[in-house]
C-alpha cells in the first residue's frame, strides 16, 4: 500500500490513494503526495520502449494505486478513458525542428489537454464509487474550457451528478454548446446570472456549508486532485519513450503552457520516476507569477489579465505548493507557515539554496499576446504548423531555450500542445491568416439541441434547484 500525505501535515496522519482521490483537498488546506515517489527502472524502461500508449499509463499509474485498485480494473479504466480519443497514438509526437517536437494532448472529447486527466478521472471516480456503493454531486464554476472536460468526463455516470456554473451570455457559443449538447440525465448546467467571479463565490459558498456539502456529498474535480497529476505523469514517460525508441534520445526537455502548475508538476514526478529530464520549462503569458519568482526568488500575486490564452489566466499556481513541499525537505509545518503568510500577509522569499534547486529543474518563460501571435505566425510559416495560443506558449519557451543552449546530439525537447487551434479560431487566424475548421467530431455542434437552466446570482436558489434534482 502507498501512502499519501499533506504538504501540510502535522502529525502522521496517512491516507491510500482512493481517499486522496475522493477528498481532492486534504482537511487541513494542503494538497496530498505519496510518501515515497515510485520509481521506473532504466531496465523497465527500456523493455515498455514499444508498448501503446495505454499500456505504459498502466505501468505508470498503478504503483500510485497500489493496494486500492486491482490491476484489472486499472486496465480497463484507463481503457475506457483514452478510446474516445481521435488519434490511435492518443498523445502523438510531431516534428517541428531539429530536436524539436509537438506533443498533442488535445485529441479527447473537448479538445484540451485536460481531458487526458478528466476522462481518467471520471473512470476513476465511477469506479471507486460503485465499489463503495456511494453517490457524488460535483459542483463547478467555468469560464470555459474546465467545465467541458469534467462534463464530458462524467456524463451518463449514475454515481455521480455533475451541476456546472458559467457566466451566463460570458463564454463563447462554442464553449456554451459543447457543455449544454450534453443531455445525460446527471448533467445540469446553470447559467448564473453574473460573472465568473459569482459563479465560484456561489460553488464557495456551497463547500462552505458543512451540512449542505454533508447533504449532497460534494466533491470538486480540480486540477490539484491527484487523481490527475497520475493521469499527466503517463504522457512525460510515453514521451520519452517514443523518443528514445526512434530516435536515440538520451535526455529531455520538455516545455509547459503554465496556468495552475498541475500539467508541469506532472512532469516533475516522471523525473523523479526515472525519465530522463533535463530541464522543465515553464511558458506563461502575461499572467507570469512563475517567471517572476523564478528571476526574483519572491513569490508576489498579481491581478490577472485577461490574455489569448485564458486557460492560463491565473493569480497563482496552486500546484506549485508540492514543489514547495520537497524544497523545505518535506517540512509540512514550513509549509503551513509559509502559504498562511502567502494567504493572509503577501510575498514570500526562498532563501538562495533553494532557489538554486529550483533553477536546475525549471527555467521560466514569458510571452505577452503580441509575442504570443509571432510565435504562432512564424511557426505556421516555417514549419506550416498551426497552434493555438496556449501551445504556442510552450513552443516559444522551448525556441528560446534551444536558443540559448543548443540541443546536444542525444537532447531532445518536446513542447506540450494543450488546446485543438479550432477551439481559439479567431487568434489563429489572426496570427496565420487560416481559420482553423471544428474537427468532424465537434463538427455538427451548431445543430444539437441545448438544455440549461438559467438561475440568478442567488445561493438560496442555487441549493433549491440542486435539492430538487432527482
Ligand atoms: C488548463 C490549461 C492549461 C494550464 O495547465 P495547468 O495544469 O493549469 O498548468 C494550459 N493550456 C490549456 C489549453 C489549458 O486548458
Amino acid at each position: 500500500m502507498l501512502d499519501y500525505i499533506s504538504t501540510r501535515r502535522r502529525d502522521d496522519v496517512v491516507k491510500n490513494f482512493e481517499e486522496v482521490v475522493l477528498e481532492g483537498l486534504a482537511a487541513d488546506g494542503g494538497l496530498y503526495v505519496p510518501a515515497a515517489c515510485p520509481v521506473i527502472t532504466p531496465d523497465e524502461m527500456h523493455a515498455m520502449r514499444n508498448v501503446p500508449y495505454t499500456g505504459i499509463a498502466h505501468r505508470v499509474i498503478q504503483p500510485f494505486t497500489e493496494g486500492c485498485i486491482d490491476s484489472d480494473a486499472l486496465y480497463r479504466i484507463i481503457d475506457k478513458a483514452y478510446k474516445n480519443f481521435d488519434h490511435p497514438e492518443i498523445a502523438p509526437l510531431v516534428p517541428i525542428d531539429k530536436g524539436l517536437y509537438v506533443m498533442e494532448l488535445f485529441h479527447g472529447p473537448t479538445l484540451a489537454f485536460k481531458d487526458m486527466a478528466l476522462q481518467f478521472l471520471g473512470h476513476l471516480f465511477d469506479h471507486i464509487l460503485q465499489k463503495r456503493d456511494k453517490k457524488l454531486t460535483i459542483v463547478g464554476a467555468t469560464s470555459g474550457d474546465t467545465g467541458s472536460a469534467a462534463i464530458e468526463a462524467c456524463r451518463d455516470k449514475d454515481t455521480m451528478d455533475v451541476f456546472m456554473l458559467h457566466p451566463k451570455d460570458r463564454v463563447s457559443e462554442v464553449q456554451r454548446r459543447q457543455m449544454t449538447t450534453v443531455l445525460s440525465p446527471n448533467i445540469h448546467n446553470i447559467a448564473i446570472e453574473g460573472s465568473f467571479d459569482d459563479c465560484q463565490d456561489l460553488v464557495k459558498a456551497l463547500f462552505a456549508d458543512q451540512d449542505f456539502r454533508a447533504e449532497k456529498n460534494l466533491s470538486a474535480v480540480n486540477s490539484i486532485n491527484w487523481g490527475r497529476i497520475v493521469a499527466q505523469i503517463a504522457y512525460y514517460v510515453y514521451a520519452y519513450l517514443k523518443l528514445s525508441s526512434e530516435k536515440g534520445t538520451e535526455n529531455i526537455v520538455f516545455a509547459v503552457p503554465t496556468g495552475n502548475f498541475g500539467n508541469i508538476y506532472a512532469g516533475y514526478v516522471a523525473s523523479s520516476m526515472g525519465v530522463p529530464v533535463k530541464k522543465l520549462l515553464i511558458g506563461t503569458n502575461s499572467n507570469d507569477i512563475l517567471f517572476r519568482f523564478l528571476e526574483s526568488g519572491t513569490m508576489k500575486t498579481e491581478t490577472v489579465v485577461p490574455t489569448t490564452s485564458p486557460s492560463m489566466d491565473i493569480q497563482i499556481s496552486s500546484n506549485f505548493e508540492r514543489v514547495l513541499f520537497d524544497l523545505y525537505g518535506r517540512d509540512g509545518e514550513a509549509v503551513t507557515g509559509t502559504m498562511q503568510y502567502f494567504r493572509s500577509k503577501g510575498p514570500f522569499a526562498l532563501d538562495d539554496a533553494m532557489m538554486t534547486r529550483l533553477r536546475e529543474i525549471f527555467a521560466a518563460y514569458r510571452f505577452d499576446d503580441a509575442a504570443t501571435k509571432e510565435i504562432m505566425r512564424h511557426l505556421h510559416k516555417q514549419s506550416g504548423y498551426i497552434a493555438d495560443p496556449h501551445s504556442a506558449i510552450g513552443i516559444g519557451a522551448a525556441e528560446k531555450y534551444i536558443w540559448n543552449s543548443p540541443l546536444e546530439e542525444k537532447d531532445a525537447v518536446v513542447a506540450l500542445a494543450t488546446a485543438h487551434p479550432a477551439k481559439f479560431p479567431d487568434a489563429v487566424e489572426d496570427a496565420t491568416g487560416h481559420f482553423p475548421p471544428l474537427p468532424a467530431r465537434l463538427a455538427g455542434l451548431h445543430r444539437q439541441e441545448e438544455r440549461l437552466s438559467v438561475l440568478p446570482n442567488d445561493l438560496q436558489q442555487l441549493k433549491t434547484f440542486i435539492r430538487e434534482q432527482k
